[in-house]
């Protein structure tokens, strides 16, 4: 592209600019950047990348910033991007937990340099760190021990997620304090989700049959913000600290940085002292290079002037402190070329496009396929084979087509089955479209994946190499075939030896008493998750029960619609009614929910929401069942009791609204009999 021709692009963008009404672009502006920070900050489900996120920013503070007089306080520009969730507690920071300013090329960099010079002198020294792509988290210690971990939030109040971080195995539960410091103090500093972490959850997530995460920062950023601990360890989160407040001895960041490494907080190593803004321009691009070598993600480095003294003089602005600076990378972009879109099919059917590119580098890693989901997303974007394509890794991780240079919509997902012929077709009101036969190879092997996987009956060592050859030599058609596989057979295959055979087959047969809800999980009965498969043990506490119950018996469980109590009947009238008869009779029990016996809670429905300070959930559940009553996770007209704890959400507001009675921890231990 000629040097004339990039410069068209800006410029007549800009004219666009000036021909709109600029009050008005900056309410649509604040609107846009309002809607986004809701669904990043509060969903943990942005709608655009970071990139166009940072544009919408930028083009504000730009207009802001030549027109004065369209500047509000309640502008983004001057505020902090979250806010706080009712689901949690609110927890007011003791000093604000601000942002930072941000540079994307080299002449902010500088004009940053310059303007700190111009403020405090030519003596400056930076303390450079990585900027960890996470969330950040404000740790209270009172008298050496842990007393509270918040969100940012808005900044000055965040939600209160104790619970959650106690889980994280780098957060120190109790420290001793360095010399200098009073008994409470905070620590704050960033949680995140290492990548091979991310990906090992992404891997069990999809041989689940569930949709994959979309990125290690909003994923990290949902594990904290969990309404059950349980779901929050599960999940390998890491840290690293930064700030401390006071800082005690401490007369500089750096020496900050060594302080808590020395109380045993997880401190990144990376960190540099740099004398100049040319020593700063290097470290930002030798970590460009080498970013992919970390354990985790890195959206830019963070540069801050390292001296106390000299950040009292510089001060803060709105929203950021004037002595630091986050210097960004660009999103990785890469152009290629679309070679073919195949459909790979799923185990209810459902078939994926993916497009295979011409291989490409994007932020150091090869990218071949694409996935696209569905043929409306195919046909959105315009791609069809040989289009010219820009891709980036959507939060570094997963590719995803931004652009194409000549769109043409048009693309249509094959009538038959790639893998079997069988037909093909899109139910409404589904986006999908399924392979109907149930007979189909790829499906076959998917539901036998999915059964042993780990949300289902958990049977280790049965993954996609080792289901294709028992499938390849007739051995295994489905799930009950399993049970009957011996030592002798499993020996012959590629990657087994007398030993772990020996543990396959065990594995195997360890598997056949589940959980009833784990076991109607693992059937893959369409449209039935893990949720849904709890709730429908809990109401028929036995598999015979639930195959002969009528679509209507089944719309009296709680959070089943017409659509699943039809499908749910379907399937155990067709084939799944057939499954399920070969599975009990190669020796599966599935074992019921404990029926709730005769006792003082025997008629009363209780839900409850929010942490529970003397036991978990699942052990008061437990307890409420073993007293004769039930324990739901919906509320409504029909639930007599909610217990509510600390970071009640919706639940609490829909008892109100019911005017279901509401029992702190404290009432509901009164209604155990001692
Ligand atoms: P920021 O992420 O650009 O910078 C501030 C944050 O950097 C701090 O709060 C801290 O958590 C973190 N940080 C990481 N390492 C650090 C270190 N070594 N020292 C100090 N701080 C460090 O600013 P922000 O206000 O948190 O959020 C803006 C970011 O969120 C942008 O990247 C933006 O693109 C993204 N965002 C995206 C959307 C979207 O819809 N995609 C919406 C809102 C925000």
């Amino acid at each position: 592209m000629s040097k004339r021709k990039q410069s068209v692009g800006p410029n007549l963008n800009a004219l666009a600019r000036k021909l709109v009404d600029p009050a008005a672009r900056v309410e649509e502006l604040r609107d846009l950047i309002r809607r986004h920070e809701h669904a990043y900050y509060v969903l943990d489900s942005p709608e655009i990348s970071d990139a166009g996120y940072d544009a919408l920013f930028l083009e504000l503070r730009r207009i802001e910033e030549e027109r004065p007089s369209l500047l509000t306080p309640d502008s983004p520009t001057q505020r902090v991007g979250g806010e706080a969730s009712d689901q949690f507690a609110k927890v007011r920071h003791r000093s604000p937990m601000l942002s930072l300013q941000n540079a994307f090329d080299e002449a902010e960099i500088r004009a940053f340099d310059k303007r700190v010079r111009a403020a405090i002198g030519d003596k400056v020294t930076y303390c450079a760190e990585l900027k960890i792509d996470g969330l950040a988290i404000n740790l209270t210690y009172s008298k050496g021990r842990l007393e509270r971990a918040a969100t940012r939030g808005d900044g000055t109040v965040g939600e209160d997620v104790t619970a959650n971080v106690r889980t994280i195995r780098s957060v120190p539960l109790t420290i001793t304090p360095s010399k200098g410091l009073p008994d409470g103090f905070e620590v704050r500093g960033e949680v995140y989700f290492p990548i091979a972490a991310f990906e090992k959850l992404n891997r069990e997530v999809e041989a689940s049959g569930r949709q994959r995460y979309v990125n290690p920062r909003n994923t990290a950023a949902g594990s904290v913000r969990q309404i059950d601990p349980n779901v929050t360890a599960s999940r390998d989160l890491q840290t690293f600290m930064y700030t401390l407040d006071p800082a005690g001895q401490s007369r500089s960041q750096w020496e900050v940085l060594g302080t808590l490494e020395k109380m045993g907080f997880r401190v990144n190593k990376h960190r540099r002292r740099l004398n100049s803004i040319e020593e700063v321009i290097e470290y930002h691009a030798e970590w460009q290079r080498r970013r992919h070598e970390l354990e985790h993600e890195i959206d830019g480095v963070v540069i801050k002037v390292d001296d106390f003294a000299q950040q009292l003089e510089l001060g803060f602005v709105a929203r950021s402190p004037r002595w630091a600076i986050a210097f960004k990378y660009a999103p990785e972009e890469a152009e290629t070329e679309v070679e073919e879109i195949a459909c790979y099919v799923g185990r209810t059917g459902v078939l994926t496009p993916v497009a295979h590119v011409k291989p490409v580098v994007v932020g150091g890693v090869t990218i071949r396929n694409i996935t696209m989901h569905n043929e409306a997303q195919v046909n959105e974007k315009g791609v069809y084979v040989g289009a010219r394509v820009v891709i980036h890794r959507a939060g570094d991780v997963i590719p995803e087509i931004v652009s194409v240079k000549e769109p043409r919509p048009g693309w249509k997902m094959p009538a038959k089955c790639p893998v079997c012929g069988g037909e093909v077709v899109r139910e409404e009101p589904y986006i999908a479209h399924r392979c109907i036969n149930p007979f189909c190879s790829a499906q076959r092997l998917e539901r036998l994946r999915h059964f042993a996987s780990r949300g289902a009956l958990n049977i280790e060592g049965l993954g996609y190499a080792t289901l294709n050859q028992v499938i390849e030599r007739g051995w295994v058609e489905d799930p009950s075939d399993l049970y009957r596989l011996t030592k002798d057979q499993v020996v012959q295959l590629d990657g087994f030896a007398e030993k772990s055979g020996q543990n396959l087959v065990d594995r195997i047969s360890e598997s056949r008493r589940p959980q009833l809800g784990r076991f109607l999980y693992a059937l893959g009965i369409p449209q039935v998750g893990e949720a849904t498969a709890d709730l429908l043990a809990a109401d028929f506490s036995n598999i015979e029960k639930l195959g002969s119950a009528t679509e209507d018996g089944l719309m009296k469980v709680e959070g089943i619609g017409p659509n699943m109590a039809r499908e749910i009947h379907l399937y155990f009238q067709g084939h799944g009614g057939e499954l399920v008869a070969k599975l009990l009779s190669a020796g599966i029990e599935p074992q019921a929910v404990e029926a709730p016996g005769e006792g003082p809670l025997t008629g009363k429905t209780f839900v409850f929401t929010g942490t529970l300070e003397t036991m978990s959930r699942p052990d008061a559940e437990a307890l409420v069942r073993r007293l004769g009553g039930k324990a739901g996770s919906t509320v409504s007209s029909k639930t007599n009791y909610v217990v509510a704890g600390p970071g009640a959400g919706t639940k609490l507001e829909k008892a109100q609204k019911l005017k279901v009675a509401v029992l702190d921890e404290e009432q509901f231990l009164a209604l155990v009999p001692k």
